[in-house]
């Protein structure tokens, strides 16, 4: 099945997504898939509302493999860590948004095991970015207001100019999560 990564704007978005319940052949399939439309683009992390999905999983890998969580829980998080992060749901945008540096994770992998990760800088990042999806959140709110007004600014050029490029300051920027 062909999965079209939804772009800002799309609704589903905006909605917080069901826990999953059963860890079946088909869950197993559709991570599979997301991994590779997340590899495609490229991205390091992809969330299942992001391809229309309304489950609370998502699937990364930062280079150390793929993986999925299902139905995670942020349990302690720590300190603060500034890093510019982008969305494959708005793409070409990039804003230096600050999160907490460490956290701690809890989920079930696709073997329906209960795991945590201690996770840290990157990681930890794609983490919240992911887990925000799942609960309807977008990057916009975890900016500051100017920072917000900025990026949708930023965003509506873009989308409104066919052909237009991001500002000069993006095109160094390698990475995308999710
Ligand atoms: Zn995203």
């Amino acid at each position: 099945m062909a999965h079209e990564i939804r772009i800002f704007g799309d609704p589903v978005l905006k909605t917080p997504a069901a826990p999953v319940t059963d860890i079946d052949g088909k869950l197993i399939t559709l991570a599979d898939e997301m991994l590779q439309v997340m590899y495609d683009r490229p991205g390091i992390g992809l969330a299942a509302p992001q391809v229309g999905i309304q489950k609370q999983f998502f699937v990364y890998d930062i280079g150390d493999g793929p993986a999925t969580l299902i139905n995670p829980v942020i349990k302690e998080s720590r300190g603060e860590w500034v890093y510019e992060e982008g969305c494959l749901s708005i793409p070409d945008l990039y804003v230096e948004i600050v999160r907490p540096k460490e956290i701690l994770i809890a989920a079930v992998d696709l073997n329906g095991n209960d795991i945590e990760i201690e996770a840290d800088e990157l990681l930890a990042r794609l983490f919240q970015h992911e887990f925000d999806h799942l609960h309807g959140t977008l990057m916009f709110e975890r900016m500051t207001p100017d920072q917000r007004k900025e990026a949708l600014t930023e965003w509506r050029r873009m989308r409104d100019e066919p052909g237009a490029t991001p500002k000069p300051k993006a095109e160094k920027r390698k990475i995308r999560l999710t």
